[in-house]
């Protein structure tokens, strides 16, 4: 077992941070921490990465305890921090070759994380050069540097724009193909583009953990669609799948399929074979974040 959690509980002075916490995470797989501002992720972290004990319970990080076998735990794993600190003046090469020192990694083993993480075409310049996407990849190459089979990530994608969330995202899952990856969130798209797993923690306690495939089973899918005139909803309610017609104002309609298939083209076909115009047409899938919500309201 790559991460293995026995009944932790974490209190700083009278603030209960972590409630008597288990779960697993095997090798290979990339486990999403998803859970709201406060609710315990970084502590949960900061433990496993061995800066912090917790105040009851166990924890082990590829078979090694983080308490009795702290160097071995140590070894095992890579950390990407919340605020991802680094020296803005040093240029990357410099950055990651001073840390290769420190860990007694080898000079090709810095050459290897740069490639790894497209850090080549950035990497002679100072990190307070680059974007925070980039910035991100130096943080991930520093992690990756000893060749830990554990990687922890504590919101690697918060901040990011777009296109840096993209491709943050890819490399987090081609690490995750074969490594162990425990990153933590706080936004459930994240979960869904990145994870084979979710652990839902709220207030310290772990309120659900599911794999995604499991999760999407049952799942129901709203399309958003604007006519230029109005439809009667019982006329929409014709269309497959429809569990629900709603018109929200105007000529807009949500409708809830109970199917994961994307129905947009449907909905397209439905309009044009009914001489219907489409202003604008968009999907989101409901229940996933509405879970969330509930779990942790
Ligand atoms: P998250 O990462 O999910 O936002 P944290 O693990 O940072 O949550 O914090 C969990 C709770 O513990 C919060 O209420 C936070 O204020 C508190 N906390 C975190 N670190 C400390 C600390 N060093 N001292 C006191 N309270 C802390
Ligand atoms: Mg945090």
């Amino acid at each position: 077992m790559s991460i293995k959690v026995e009944n932790i509980t974490k209190i700083y002075g009278s603030q209960k941070a972590l409630n008597n916490i288990s779960f697993e995470v095997k090798k290979p797989e990339i486990v999403g921490f998803l859970g709201p501002n406060g609710a315990g992720k970084s502590t949960m972290m900061k433990i496993l990465t061995t800066f912090i004990n917790a105040s009851e319970g166990e924890a082990s990080v590829n078979g090694y305890n983080v308490n009795t076998q702290t160097k071995n735990a140590q070894q095992s794993v890579g950390y990407l921090p919340e605020h991802n600190p680094l020296y803005l003046e040093l240029y990357v090469r410099e950055y990651l070759n001073f840390n290769a020192n420190v860990y007694k990694v080898s000079k090709t083993r810095v050459e290897d994380v740069i490639e790894l993480t497209g850090l080549a075409p950035e990497a002679h310049k100072t990190i307070g050069q680059l974007s925070k996407g980039y910035r991100q990849r130096v943080g991930l190459a520093n992690a990756l540097l000893h060749n830990p089979d554990v990687l922890i990530l504590d919101e690697p994608t918060t901040g990011l724009d777009p296109n840096q969330l993209v491709d943050i995202r890819n490399l987090i899952k081609t690490i995750g193909k074969e490594k162990t990856v425990f990153l933590s969130t706080h936004i459930m798209q994240e979960v869904e583009a990145m994870c084979d797993r979710v652990i839902i923690i709220n207030k310290g306690e772990i309120v659900a953990n599911k794999k995604l495939t499991e999760l999407r089973e049952g799942q129901s899918q709203i399309v958003i669609v604007e006519f230029d005139y109005r439809v009667e909803e019982a006329f929409l309610n014709k269309l497959s799948h429809v569990s629900h017609v709603k018109n929200t104002h105007g000529f807009i309609y949500e409708i809830t399929f109970s199917t994961t298939e994307d129905m947009r083209s449907h909905v397209f076909d439905f309009a044009h074979d009914n001489e219907l115009k489409i202003l604008q047409l968009n999907q989101k899938n409901a229940s996933l974040e509405s879970l969330f919500r509930e779990l942790t309201s």
